[in-house]
């Protein structure tokens, strides 16, 4: 079996952001993905995508994002940093591997199967996604729903539905800019289902980003910077009750700490909301042929049903077993490590204020140096054991 000091299970923003840093303490970790290329992952999100956090907020450690991919990266000039990123670094990555199980040995160290075989190694990070696996409410009747029907996951651009009524499930991020960009390339009719109402932000305030205040926002309590909030919201998006869409129940500090639900940014859904072009509708409940069963008693019809109702980490079939997790997520990030596994770290699988891209930056320097510690490589990647 090959043994390896660290590796990193997954070659995304955060596996990458973790090696380019343990590489530059002189340790030369191996990132195991299923994927087949760097940025894969990227490349393959809707056409319309541009990152909400801005070009800084977004950059991983040891290398700028260029000037010329302007303040809101598009998706493919993201997946082309980070190929660049890997490249700049020349980080060691097999691709086309999948990760099935992690286990730890009575001697500390780790046998992680794979797609591949066993590898086996000191230490362990998994860097597999926030965002890893599509989750979609377990409904009663879709399995025999007539309709057409896909998860966001699988969407790519609103020209592909020109001339359909479409049901966007969702008023996150993803299912906001679903709705504006299928009213802006033609549907013929858009409706938005909506369970609890969102909370919707503008993407800049001026001339601040808002996801910089987000920042600090981290560090506030609460009741402290919520209002401070509400009166951005008041200013740049006002009360949407009017076309269909009512108050948050919360606001959006409170709701993303006791919730883990980010607020919307508005990307161009709030326009169309106002021009009448999204019809708000309640919360699905269930599906019966081809009719779909909203909360409301009513029953409607729809071309396609686009579920934008998020992503799950999926880290329980891996490392579950270890006793590292509660509730299917880690209790520890970047440099921390659980007791019941000290070689094992967790880059990239919480979801904070400050901008995901953001905490990956921060967690993957912390973990970096907790590794090089626990390995014996200082600062300028000089063995210290
Ligand atoms: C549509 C969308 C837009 C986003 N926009 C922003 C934004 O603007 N700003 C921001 O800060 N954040 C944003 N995020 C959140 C987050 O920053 C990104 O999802 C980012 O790509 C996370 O990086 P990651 O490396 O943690 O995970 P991923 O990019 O998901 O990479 C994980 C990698 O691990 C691999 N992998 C997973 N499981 C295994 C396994 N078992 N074996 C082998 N390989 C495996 C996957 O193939 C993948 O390559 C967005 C997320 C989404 C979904």
């Amino acid at each position: 079996m090959e043994h390896e000091r660290v590796v990193i299970v997954g070659g995304g923003p955060a596996g990458l952001a973790t090696a380019a840093c343990l590489t530059r303490r002189g340790v030369d970790p191996l990132i195991l993905d299923a994927t087949d290329e760097v940025g894969a992952s990227w490349a393959a999100r809707y056409e319309r995508l541009h990152l909400h956090t801005p070009r800084i907020q977004s950059r991983l450690p040891g290398m700028r994002i260029p000037k010329t991919m302007s303040r809101w990266v598009a998706k493919d000039d993201y997946a082309r940093y980070l190929r660049g990123y890997a490249a700049a670094h020349r980080l060691r990555i097999s691709h086309g591997v999948t990760v099935t199980n992690v286990d730890r040995r009575p001697d500390g160290r780790h046998v992680i199967d794979t797609s591949s075989g066993p590898v086996d190694s000191d230490i362990v990070v998994i860097a597999t996604g926030y965002n890893q696996t599509p989750l979609i409410p377990d409904w009663t009747g879709l399995a025999t729903y007539t309709g057409d029907f896909i998860h966001a996951s699988q969407y790519r651009a609103g020209a592909d539905h020109r001339g359909l009524e479409v049901l966007v499930v969702g008023s996150g991020n993803t299912g906001s800019e679903i709705c504006a960009d299928l009213c802006e390339q033609g549907a013929a009719a858009v409706r938005l289902s909506v369970r609890t109402p969102p909370n919707v932000i503008p993407r800049e305030f001026g001339p601040i980003p808002t996801t910089l205040l987000g920042i600090a926002c981290d560090f506030l309590p609460a009741p402290v910077a919520d209002p401070l909030i509400s009166v951005i919201q008041k200013f740049s998006i006002g009360d949407l009750s009017a076309h269909g869409l009512p108050p948050a129940p919360g606001g959006v500090v409170a709701q993303m700490r006791e919730t883990d639900v980010v607020a919307t940014i508005d990307v161009g859904m709030v326009e169309q909301l106002q021009a009448g072009r999204i019809e708000v509708v309640s919360a699905v409940t269930g599906f019966a042929e081809d009719r779909v069963m909203l909360e409301d008693g009513s029953q409607i019809t729809a071309d396609l049903v686009i579920a934008a109702t998020g992503y799950q980490r999926s880290i329980d079939g891996l490392v579950g077993h270890l006793g590292v997790l509660e509730n299917g997520r880690p209790t520890v990030r970047g440099g921390e490590t659980h007791p019941n596994d000290p070689g094992m770290y967790f880059v990239g699988l919480s979801n904070p204020m400050k901008g995901l891209l953001f905490q990956i930056n921060l967690d993957a320097r912390s973990a970096a140096r907790a590794i090089g510690g626990a390995i014996g490589h200082d600062t300028q990647g000089v063995p210290t054991q």
